[in-house]
Protein backbone atom coordinates (compact mmCIF):
# COMPACT_ATOMS: atom_id res chain seq x y z
CA UNK A 1 0.00 0.00 0.00
CA UNK A 2 2.77 2.37 1.02
CA UNK A 3 4.59 1.66 -2.04
CA UNK A 4 1.66 2.30 -4.60
CA UNK A 5 0.85 5.26 -2.55
CA UNK A 6 4.53 6.80 -3.28
CA UNK A 7 4.03 6.09 -7.03
CA UNK A 8 0.67 7.63 -6.84
CA UNK A 9 1.65 10.30 -5.73
CA UNK A 10 5.14 10.79 -7.99
CA UNK A 11 2.87 11.01 -10.91
CA UNK A 12 0.90 13.77 -9.21
CA UNK A 13 3.95 15.73 -8.15
CA UNK A 14 5.36 14.76 -12.21
CA UNK A 15 1.81 15.99 -13.37
CA UNK A 16 1.78 19.16 -11.72
CA UNK A 17 5.45 20.07 -12.75
CA UNK A 18 4.59 19.66 -16.65
CA UNK A 19 1.27 21.59 -15.84
CA UNK A 20 3.04 24.40 -14.46
CA UNK A 21 6.12 24.51 -17.17
CA UNK A 22 3.18 24.46 -20.04
CA UNK A 23 1.78 27.32 -17.90
CA UNK A 24 4.63 29.30 -17.90
CA UNK A 25 5.36 28.27 -21.81
CA UNK A 26 2.25 30.07 -22.62
CA UNK A 27 2.53 32.90 -20.01
CA UNK A 28 5.95 33.83 -22.22
CA UNK A 29 3.92 33.43 -25.85
CA UNK A 30 1.44 35.54 -24.43
CA UNK A 31 3.58 38.03 -23.03
CA UNK A 32 5.99 38.22 -26.60
CA UNK A 33 2.38 38.54 -28.64
CA UNK A 34 1.10 41.35 -26.79
CA UNK A 35 4.77 43.29 -26.97
CA UNK A 36 4.96 42.69 -31.01
CA UNK A 37 3.00 44.07 -33.79
CA UNK A 38 1.98 40.91 -35.55
CA UNK A 39 2.50 42.24 -39.38
CA UNK A 40 6.12 43.57 -39.05
CA UNK A 41 7.33 41.41 -35.50
CA UNK A 42 9.28 44.43 -34.45
CA UNK A 43 7.63 46.22 -31.34
CA UNK A 44 4.59 47.61 -31.40
CA UNK A 45 3.03 51.06 -29.84
CA UNK A 46 2.28 50.06 -26.52
CA UNK A 47 5.58 48.47 -25.81
CA UNK A 48 7.28 51.96 -27.80
CA UNK A 49 5.72 53.93 -25.26
CA UNK A 50 6.76 51.97 -22.14
CA UNK A 51 10.54 51.20 -22.95
CA UNK A 52 10.85 55.35 -24.32
CA UNK A 53 9.74 56.14 -20.76
CA UNK A 54 12.13 53.75 -19.22
CA UNK A 55 14.92 54.70 -21.62
CA UNK A 56 14.49 58.14 -21.24
CA UNK A 57 14.39 57.99 -17.59
CA UNK A 58 17.50 56.41 -17.81
CA UNK A 59 19.49 58.79 -20.23
CA UNK A 60 17.72 61.49 -18.22
CA UNK A 61 19.75 60.41 -15.18
CA UNK A 62 23.29 60.06 -17.28
CA UNK A 63 22.76 63.25 -19.10
CA UNK A 64 22.86 61.08 -22.65
CA UNK A 65 21.41 62.41 -26.01
CA UNK A 66 18.16 60.76 -27.34
CA UNK A 67 16.77 60.64 -31.13
CA UNK A 68 13.22 60.15 -31.76
CA UNK A 69 12.57 59.59 -35.40
CA UNK A 70 9.21 59.38 -36.96
CA UNK A 71 9.20 57.16 -40.40
CA UNK A 72 6.28 57.71 -43.08
CA UNK A 73 5.52 55.85 -46.01
CA UNK A 74 5.12 58.47 -48.81
CA UNK A 75 1.98 58.49 -50.76
CA UNK A 76 0.84 54.64 -49.47
CA UNK A 77 -2.50 55.30 -49.94
CA UNK A 78 -1.56 55.78 -53.56
CA UNK A 79 0.22 52.48 -53.71
CA UNK A 80 -2.52 50.45 -51.97
CA UNK A 81 -5.01 52.00 -54.86
CA UNK A 82 -2.40 51.12 -57.65
CA UNK A 83 -0.86 47.54 -56.20
CA UNK A 84 -3.31 46.37 -53.85
CA UNK A 85 -3.27 45.95 -50.03
CA UNK A 86 -1.61 42.62 -49.46
CA UNK A 87 1.55 44.42 -51.83
CA UNK A 88 1.10 47.37 -49.42
CA UNK A 89 1.64 45.04 -46.41
CA UNK A 90 4.91 43.91 -47.92
CA UNK A 91 6.39 47.30 -48.36
CA UNK A 92 5.39 47.47 -44.80
CA UNK A 93 7.19 44.37 -43.58
CA UNK A 94 10.15 45.66 -45.77
CA UNK A 95 10.24 48.97 -43.58
CA UNK A 96 10.30 47.64 -40.53
CA UNK A 97 13.10 44.99 -41.78
CA UNK A 98 14.90 48.15 -43.32
CA UNK A 99 14.81 49.88 -40.09
CA UNK A 100 15.66 47.28 -37.77
CA UNK A 101 18.59 46.22 -39.84
CA UNK A 102 19.89 49.78 -39.66
CA UNK A 103 19.23 50.35 -35.93
CA UNK A 104 20.09 47.41 -34.12
CA UNK A 105 21.22 48.39 -30.44
CA UNK A 106 19.39 46.45 -27.94
CA UNK A 107 18.69 49.99 -26.63
CA UNK A 108 17.35 50.93 -30.02
CA UNK A 109 13.64 50.90 -29.55
CA UNK A 110 12.00 50.42 -33.39
CA UNK A 111 8.53 50.31 -33.71
CA UNK A 112 5.32 50.27 -35.45
CA UNK A 113 3.80 53.28 -34.63
CA UNK A 114 0.15 52.72 -36.51
CA UNK A 115 -0.47 52.09 -40.00
CA UNK A 116 2.65 52.82 -42.56
CA UNK A 117 4.12 55.12 -39.39
CA UNK A 118 7.22 53.59 -37.71
CA UNK A 119 8.74 55.15 -34.68
CA UNK A 120 12.32 54.65 -33.81
CA UNK A 121 14.74 56.15 -30.63
CA UNK A 122 17.88 55.70 -30.15
CA UNK A 123 20.06 56.64 -27.12
CA UNK A 124 23.51 58.15 -26.91
CA UNK A 125 24.68 59.24 -30.86
CA UNK A 126 26.04 62.14 -31.68
CA UNK A 127 24.15 64.41 -33.61
CA UNK A 128 26.00 63.38 -36.76
CA UNK A 129 25.90 60.21 -36.05
CA UNK A 130 21.50 60.52 -36.18
CA UNK A 131 21.52 62.78 -39.34
CA UNK A 132 23.79 59.43 -41.26
CA UNK A 133 20.80 57.10 -39.80
CA UNK A 134 18.32 59.05 -41.16
CA UNK A 135 20.19 59.10 -44.52
CA UNK A 136 21.06 55.44 -44.49
CA UNK A 137 17.23 54.77 -44.45
CA UNK A 138 16.47 57.12 -47.11
CA UNK A 139 19.24 55.65 -49.15
CA UNK A 140 18.29 51.94 -48.88
CA UNK A 141 15.21 52.64 -50.69
CA UNK A 142 16.92 54.65 -53.09
CA UNK A 143 19.03 51.33 -53.43
CA UNK A 144 16.03 49.51 -53.47
CA UNK A 145 13.92 51.09 -56.33
CA UNK A 146 10.47 49.07 -56.16
CA UNK A 147 8.51 50.10 -58.12
CA UNK A 148 5.79 52.62 -57.29
CA UNK A 149 4.83 54.41 -60.26
CA UNK A 150 2.64 57.62 -59.76
CA UNK A 151 2.50 61.14 -60.87
CA UNK A 152 3.50 62.44 -58.05
CA UNK A 153 6.01 60.19 -57.21
CA UNK A 154 9.90 58.95 -57.00
CA UNK A 155 9.06 56.07 -59.31
CA UNK A 156 9.92 53.91 -56.61
CA UNK A 157 8.79 53.74 -52.60
CA UNK A 158 10.28 55.86 -50.75
CA UNK A 159 9.84 57.48 -46.98
CA UNK A 160 10.15 60.61 -45.04
CA UNK A 161 11.59 61.20 -41.86
CA UNK A 162 11.26 64.18 -39.45
CA UNK A 163 13.85 63.73 -36.28
CA UNK A 164 14.66 65.39 -33.18
CA UNK A 165 18.18 65.19 -31.47
CA UNK A 166 18.20 66.21 -28.00
CA UNK A 167 21.10 66.83 -25.36
CA UNK A 168 19.04 65.36 -22.13
CA UNK A 169 18.26 67.86 -18.81
CA UNK A 170 15.81 67.27 -16.27
CA UNK A 171 13.17 69.01 -18.28
CA UNK A 172 13.14 66.60 -21.47
CA UNK A 173 9.66 65.11 -21.78
CA UNK A 174 8.39 61.96 -23.80
CA UNK A 175 5.62 63.84 -25.60
CA UNK A 176 7.74 66.81 -26.42
CA UNK A 177 10.37 64.89 -28.15
CA UNK A 178 7.96 63.15 -30.51
CA UNK A 179 6.14 66.36 -30.87
CA UNK A 180 9.48 67.58 -32.30
CA UNK A 181 10.13 65.16 -34.35
CA UNK A 182 6.60 65.29 -35.62
CA UNK A 183 7.00 68.52 -36.77
CA UNK A 184 9.87 67.94 -38.63
CA UNK A 185 8.17 64.79 -40.36
CA UNK A 186 5.41 67.68 -41.52
CA UNK A 187 8.24 69.47 -43.27
CA UNK A 188 9.49 66.44 -45.07
CA UNK A 189 6.59 66.28 -46.53
CA UNK A 190 6.39 69.88 -47.49
CA UNK A 191 9.91 70.18 -48.69
CA UNK A 192 8.76 67.15 -51.42
CA UNK A 193 9.23 63.88 -49.44
CA UNK A 194 12.05 61.47 -49.96
CA UNK A 195 13.93 63.36 -47.32
CA UNK A 196 14.88 62.99 -43.56
CA UNK A 197 14.40 66.33 -42.16
CA UNK A 198 15.76 67.52 -38.78
CA UNK A 199 14.00 69.28 -35.97
CA UNK A 200 15.07 73.11 -35.90
CA UNK A 201 14.07 75.64 -32.97
CA UNK A 202 11.80 78.08 -35.66
CA UNK A 203 9.72 75.56 -36.29
CA UNK A 204 8.02 75.26 -32.92
P1 LIG B 1 1.93 60.95 -47.34
O1 LIG B 1 3.04 60.87 -48.31
O2 LIG B 1 1.47 62.34 -47.08
O3 LIG B 1 2.23 60.22 -46.07
O4 LIG B 1 0.67 60.21 -48.04
P2 LIG B 1 0.02 58.82 -47.63
O5 LIG B 1 -0.94 58.45 -48.69
O6 LIG B 1 1.08 57.83 -47.30
O7 LIG B 1 -0.62 59.21 -46.26
P3 LIG B 1 -1.96 58.92 -45.52
O8 LIG B 1 -1.68 58.99 -44.07
O9 LIG B 1 -3.02 59.82 -46.07
O10 LIG B 1 -2.33 57.42 -45.89
C1 LIG B 1 -1.75 56.34 -45.28
C2 LIG B 1 -2.27 55.12 -45.98
O11 LIG B 1 -1.61 53.96 -45.48
C3 LIG B 1 -3.73 54.86 -45.70
C4 LIG B 1 -3.85 53.38 -45.83
O12 LIG B 1 -4.32 53.08 -47.13
C5 LIG B 1 -2.44 52.86 -45.71
N1 LIG B 1 -2.27 51.91 -44.62
C6 LIG B 1 -2.34 52.14 -43.29
N2 LIG B 1 -2.16 51.00 -42.60
C7 LIG B 1 -1.96 50.01 -43.52
C8 LIG B 1 -1.74 48.59 -43.44
O13 LIG B 1 -1.65 47.99 -42.35
N3 LIG B 1 -1.58 47.92 -44.61
C9 LIG B 1 -1.65 48.54 -45.81
N4 LIG B 1 -1.47 47.83 -46.93
N5 LIG B 1 -1.88 49.87 -45.92
C10 LIG B 1 -2.03 50.58 -44.80
MG1 LIG C 1 2.34 58.21 -45.59
MG1 LIG D 1 0.85 58.32 -42.32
Amino acid sequence: FVTSSMIVGLIGVYQIENGLKKLRIANFQLTTLSQIDQLTNIYNRGTYESRFAEQLEINKRIGNTMCVYIVDLDNFKKYNDGYGHVQGDKIIKLQAEMLSRVFRRTTDIVARYGGEEFVVVTSNNTQQQSTQLAQQIIAQWKTQKTPHNDNNNHGYVTCSIGYHFENLDVESQKESLVEKADKALYQAKAKGRNCAVQYQIDMA
